[in-house]
């Protein structure tokens, strides 16, 4: 409808009519001259920033949350988890240890350079100590990250929640949170998970490497299998532990584990879950890297994909990786999933080769610039990706933690059935096995693949 068209009961006469149409024409044309003066100030604001400029701008607004940070596992290995072997307010490039180890990529003066404004610092032990001592040096682990929290009070701050992280950042301090990398660490003991989300840890890895008696790893997807499904994904009792992370408010990480236990996770999952580091199955087809199929279920369950940059992650082929290379995974992801559904989760400290130019914990600016020159982005979504995306996971799964409020803890104990496909040292943990009908137990499997031996990303 036109204004000329107006007419009714309330409107006077012709002169009063034009007099009014004239007022609302300029009323119009005022507020059209206003919003397109206010853009244009907008746009030349945008035009005289820099690219560095505006990724700082960007940054500033919504500072990078990495999902996973091995720096605890090389305090372990190269420090012997003594913090007075090395002072992590240097910039340890020039150390002579750590200077010199491809796989050390962080201190704090590259973390504020990098604008990282949360970490979720992974509490690991390698798949060897599984049925061993995971537990213990689990324990370990957790404790090494507060005392690495406690002894750098003025740029790390313990985080355990969504409203922590943003506290910290708030309070231009480093959210530091733990993280819990592999089944194994948890044992099969629905108490020990319970005290691991008491001392902190807000995601747990179901698998690293190595199948636990309740999931199966990664590696039963490769080409040439060297570890074989046992769990068809995940057992009666590893749904029943991811139900008990739902209620705990735990987050459920599904790098590393096989696409059987990803997808059946994703389905009996009542919170959001999040892939701390893994990056796109159809750009490098490596069993670490998600599938497209699995990041629809991602998108329609509010889950995260956190991008690792990890060079065989990134690219299949062999060659040193680029970071046009991690922006292809990462735009490939978002082309799947939306720009909710993707985050960054570096692996940094936990691989000895990255790509050009992402060489340290230092460079995340230069990724944000790079997706900034594609001209694909828009601020809001760079910010979702630095960090906004999981401060929204996180919330999703408190709430679905507040809302399960009353509900009965697990108490069971797995299975002995479920035990006897492994080997199973008896003397480390007798304790469990008194309870559990040991003679069942000593019917053993073959032993774990030696390859599984090492530590695996
Ligand atoms: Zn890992």
């Amino acid at each position: 409808m036109s204004a000329i068209s107006i007419r009714g009961p309330y409107s006077g006469g012709r002169n009063q009519r034009t007099l009014i149409i004239i007022g609302a024409s300029a009323l119009i044309v005022a507020t059209i001259i206003v919003t397109v003066s206010v853009l244009v100030t907008r746009s030349d604001s945008n035009v005289e920033l820099t690219l560095e400029e505006k990724v700082h701008q960007i940054l500033e607004d919504s500072p990078v949350i990495d999902g996973h940070n091995d720096l605890p596992w090389n305090i372990r290995r190269l420090a012997y988890n003594d913090l007075r072997r090395v002072n992590f307010s240097e910039d340890l490039t020039q150390n002579a240890i750590w200077g010199k180890d491809d796989s050390t990529h962080t201190d704090i003066p590259r973390l504020r350079k990098g604008h990282v404004g949360a970490q979720f610092w992974v509490a690991y032990t390698s798949c060897t100590s599984q049925f061993k001592d995971s537990v213990e040096q689990t324990l370990e682990q957790i404790d090494v990250i507060k005392r690495l929290v406690d002894k750098y009070p003025e740029d790390l701050q313990f985080a355990t929640s969504a409203d922590d992280i943003e506290n910290a950042i708030a309070n231009k301090k480093i959210a530091s949170l733990v993280a819990v990398e592999g089944g194994h660490s948890m044992q099969f003991s629905f108490g020990i998970l319970r005290n691991l989300y008491a001392m902190g840890a807000r995601y747990m890895t179901l698998t690293h490497s190595c199948n636990t008696p309740w999931a199966d790893a990664s590696p039963v997807d490769a080409k040439n299998p060297i570890l074989l499904p046992e769990s068809d994904g995940l057992s009666e009792y590893g749904l029943r532990i991811v139900k008990e992370m739902n209620r705990l408010g735990m987050m459920v990480d599904l790098s590393h584990v096989s696409q059987r236990t990803m997808e059946k996770a994703l389905n009996h999952s009542v919170a959001p879950v999040i892939f701390s580091h893994s990056s796109a199955r159809a750009i490098c087809d490596h069993h670490r890297n998600v599938p497209d199929s699995v990041l629809e279920q991602v998108r329609k369950t509010n889950s995260l994909v956190m991008v690792n940059f990890y060079n065989g992650f990134i690219r299949c082929d062999g060659q040193r990786a680029n970071i046009s290379d991690v922006v292809e995974h990462i735009e490939h992801i978002r082309g799947v999933t939306g720009p909710d559904h993707i985050g960054i989760g570096g692996d940094f400290d936990g691989v000895d080769s990255v790509p050009e130019g992402l060489e340290d914990v230092s460079k995340y600016p230069d990724l944000i610039k790079a997706l900034l020159e594609t001209g694909n982005w828009t601020d809001e979504d760079l910010k979702k990706l630095s960090g906004q995306n999981l401060i929204r996971v996180f919330r999703a799964v408190e709430e679905v933690r507040d809302s399960l409020k009353g509900q009965e803890p697990e108490q069971d104990a797995i299975k002995a059935e479920e035990l006897e496909k492994y080997k199973v040292n008896l003397t480390c943990i007798t304790a469990k096995f008194e309870r559990l009908q040991p003679q069942q137990l000593l019917k053993t499997r073959r032993e774990a693949p030696a390859e599984l031996q090492l530590r695996e990303l």
